[in-house]
């Protein structure tokens, strides 16, 4: 079994201490590849310094909604010359969280609606983020029907996964679907359409049962790929063949 980890912030502060025996740890795990997503202009530049030190980890380049109300003015020519690196494979993470509102919901529209525009430009894939904000990430998403990505950490409704895929969008789904509540979102990975399906770890956070509580990390991909076999009716090796493939196709980049 070969595993694509298509989100994973190996850039985050908890990793400071390990982060050179983790990543080096995952090729042991049949985990052969990871996607680092960035969350500003100074972790994006980190998580491509990562790629470049690792065969098998890429990068993403984006400002979080978190972060948005700190993206420079010139965001735009720092994402350009990052994703003009070879490891660079998307654009991400990208999107809005009205759960946090760490930034003004206005700013995070407009620096999303920004990076969409580098994406469309480049011709990238692009990783969303969307916490408590479907209708507006949505409204943003149609905006731009060339440009293509997916949906981090899927946690809505199948109405709104039928939609998404109707328009061409990925669903990715994290350790959350070995959770005990998590009958919902199990039927939507029933439901997905097989090429539009992803897995992630979406470490530090989101660490599967039964490890849940302490830090993730990619070599736990494995327990997503398993909860999602059983909601399918696939074996985790289908799961873990069917995610590779789709990873590869989205982020084109990655070879
Ligand atoms: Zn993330």
């Amino acid at each position: 079994m070969t595993l694509f980890d298509t989100h994973a912030h190996y850039t985050d502060e908890q990793f400071d201490e390990d982060r050179d025996a983790v990543l080096a740890a995952l090729p042991a795990a049949d985990v052969a590849r990871v996607v680092v997503p960035g969350v500003n202009i100074a972790s994006s530049r980190r998580g491509a310094a990562l790629a470049e030190a690792y065969p098998y980890v890429w990068a993403a380049a984006g400002v979080h909604p978190h972060d948005a109300a700190e993206a420079p003015p010139d965001m735009e020519a720092a994402l350009a010359e990052l994703a003009g690196r070879r490891k660079v494979a998307a654009i991400g993470e990208i999107g809005l969280d009205y759960h946090y509102d760490f930034s003004p919901r206005d700013v995070q529209r407009a620096v999303f609606r920004r990076q969409m525009e580098v994406a469309r430009a480049l011709s990238l894939p692009v990783i969303i983020h969307d916490r408590e904000a479907h209708a507006d990430v949505l409204e943003i998403v149609r905006a731009f029907p060339d440009v293509r990505g997916v949906f981090h950490c899927y946690s809505g409704s199948l109405e709104s996964a039928k939609v998404l895929t109707s328009l061409g969008w990925h669903l990715s789904f994290t350790g959350v679907v070995t959770y005990k509540n998590a009958r919902r979102l199990l039927e939507v990975a029933a439901w997905l359409p097989g090429d539009r399906l992803l897995i992630e770890t979406d470490a530090p956070y989101l660490t599967p049962e039964p490890h849940r509580g302490r830090r993730n990390d990619s070599r736990h991909i494995r327990l997503v790929a398993e909860a999602l076999s059983r909601a399918r009716g696939a074996s985790p090796e289908e799961i873990a063949a069917l995610t590779w493939e789709n990873g590869h196709r989205l982020f084109s980049k990655i070879c």
